[in-house]
C-alpha cells in the first residue's frame, strides 16, 4: 500500500529546511533526491566490497564485479528488456545517445540522409545530432507539438521519409510532461526499415517501461533521475543493433586483445564500455531500481497522477499563471510562465525563499522554447515522495509572487 509519508521516511534529505521552512523538493525532472537504501548500498560498496570489476582475480574483485555486474539484469528487467547484455552501462543519457550518435549512426549516415525529431527534445537529443548535421550533411526533420503541448504519433510517422534512418524521439516532455506514445512510432518505423531512438530520462522515472513491447531499438536512461546517484545510468541496444555498432570509445575492458598491429574487441555489450565505469555510482543505481520497483512503478504512476491532476486543478485556478502543456495523460511536470514583469528566476527566487525547489531556465529545451514563444519557463516537477500539501505550498508562493510582480 503506497502511503506518502512512509516513502519520505525513505529520504533523508526531505526532513531538512531551506531558508528555514521545510524543504519542498520540486525539482526532481532535473534530479532526483536519494532514499537511505541507494546511501547505504554506495557507503557499503565502498566501505566493505571496493575494488576494480572484471580485472581482478582477488576476492574484492569477484564481489565487486558480481555487484556491478549484477545491474546490468536489474536495468533490464527494469525496461522489460529480455537480455541483460542488451544493456549498456554507462554515465547516463547523454553518454548513452552519444554513443548511438558516433558508433551507430555516424558510420551509417551519408549526406542528405534523414534523423526525425520532436521539437520537445532535450539537448541531449538534440546536440548530437547536429554534430552529424554539421559533419556529415545529415538533415534533421522537426516535428511540433500541437497547442496544448501534444504530439501526434501520425505526425511523426509521415515525417519519415525514404532517406530517413533515424527517428530519435522522448517518451516523456522534461518541460511539458508531455507523454508521446514511442510505441505507435517505434512500430511504424521498424515497418519502413527505420530505427527508432527513445530518450527515455523522464518516463523511466514515472510509468512502467517495456521495450519490448514498444519495439523501439534504443531507449536511454540516466541514474540520477531514477533516485540512483549521478554519473549512472544505461542505454538499452536492440541486440542486433550491436553489430551494426563500431565501438564509441576505446580503452581497457572493451578489448579481448591489443597488439602492436591490431584489436580484437570484447562482445557487447563490453565492447561499449571502455575504461575503469562507474562502478560505486552504478551499484547505487541497482539500490534504486530495486527500491522503485519494490514500491511498484503503476503505484508510484497512480500516486503522481493523483499530484498531476490536482495540481492541474489547483494552477488551473490562477487565472495569471500560463501553463506551458496541457496534453492529455501528461506527467506530473508543470512548467509556467506568470503574467507581469515576473522572470522565471524571479519566481525562482521568490519560491526558494520559502523553501520551495524549482527550476527556471530554458530547460536544456531550446528549439521548444522558440516553438512556444518564450525564453525561459519556472518548472516544477514531481515525484514519489511529493504530497498534495506540497502542491498547496507551490500555490501559496506562486500566489506571493504575484503580489510582488504583479
Ligand atoms: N533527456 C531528457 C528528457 C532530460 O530531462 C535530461 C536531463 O535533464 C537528459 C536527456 C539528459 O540527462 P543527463 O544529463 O543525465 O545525461
Amino acid at each position: 500500500m503506497f502511503d506518502v509519508q512512509d516513502i519520505r521516511a525513505d529520504f533523508p534529505i526531505l526532513s531538512r529546511e531551506v531558508n528555514g521552512r521545510p524543504l519542498v523538493y520540486l525539482d526532481s525532472g532535473a534530479s532526483a533526491q536519494k532514499p537511505q537504501v541507494v546511501i547505504d548500498a554506495v557507503t557499503r560498496a565502498y566501505a566493505e566490497d571496493y575494488a576494480n570489476v572484471h580485472r581482478g582475480l582477488h576476492t574484492l574483485s569477484s564481489i565487486s564485479t558480481e555487484n556491478y555486474e549484477a545491474v546490468r539484469g536489474k536495468i533490464a528487467s527494469f525496461l522489460g528488456a529480455r537480455d541483460p547484455d542488451s544493456i549498456v552501462m554507462n554515465t547516463g543519457t547523454t553518454e548513452g545517445i552519444n554513443m548511438v550518435a558516433y558508433g551507430w549512426a555516424m558510420p551509417r549516415m551519408e549526406p542528405g540522409d534523414e534523423i526525425v525529431l520532436s521539437v520537445m527534445e532535450h539537448h541531449a537529443n538534440i546536440v548530437p545530432w547536429h554534430f552529424l548535421r554539421e559533419r556529415q550533411g545529415v538533415v534533421l526533420k522537426w516535428v511540433d507539438t500541437d497547442v496544448n503541448g501534444a504530439l501526434d504519433p501520425q505526425a511523426v510517422i509521415d515525417a519519415i521519409g525514404p532517406r530517413t534512418k533515424l527517428v530519435a524521439i522522448t517518451h516523456m516532455s522534461n518541460v511539458l510532461g508531455t507523454v508521446v506514445d514511442v510505441r505507435a512510432i517505434a512500430r511504424a518505423a521498424r515497418e519502413r526499415g527505420v530505427a527508432t531512438l527513445v530518450d527515455g530520462s523522464q518516463a523511466a522515472v514515472h510509468m512502467p517501461v517495456n521495450v519490448e513491447d514498444i519495439g523501439c531499438d534504443f531507449y536511454a536512461i540516466t541514474g540520477h533521475k531514477l533516485y540512483g546517484p549521478s554519473g549512472s545510468g544505461g542505454i538499452y541496444v536492440r541486440p542486433e543493433r550491436f553489430d551494426e555498432m563500431r565501438p564509441f570509445m576505446g580503452g581497457g575492458d572493451m578489448i579481448r586483445d591489443v597488439r602492436k598491429d591490431g584489436i580484437d574487441y570484447n562482445a557487447a555489450p563490453m565492447k561499449f564500455e571502455a575504461g575503469t565505469p562507474g562502478i560505486v555510482s552504478q551499484i547505487g543505481l541497482g539500490a534504486a531500481l530495486d527500491y522503485m520497483t519494490g514500491i511498484g512503478m503503476e503505484d508510484i504512476a497512480a500516486h503522481e497522477a493523483s499530484l498531476r491532476d490536482y495540481a492541474i486543478d489547483r494552477l488551473g485556478g490562477l487565472n495569471w499563471l500560463n501553463v506551458q502543456g496541457t496534453a492529455p495523460g501528461k506527467g506530473a511536470i508543470f512548467s509556467f510562465t506568470l503574467d507581469g514583469a515576473a522572470h522565471p528566476h524571479d519566481i525562482s527566487t521568490v519560491l526558494d525563499k520559502r523553501g520551495i525547489a524549482v527550476r527556471a531556465g530554458h530547460h536544456c529545451a531550446g528549439p521548444l522554447m522558440d516553438h512556444l514563444g518564450v525564453s525561459a519557463t519556472a518548472r516544477a516537477s514531481f515525484a514519489l515522495y511529493n504530497t498534495h500539501a506540497e502542491v498547496d505550498a507551490l500555490v501559496d508562493g506562486l500566489e506571493l509572487c504575484h503580489e510582488l510582480f504583479a
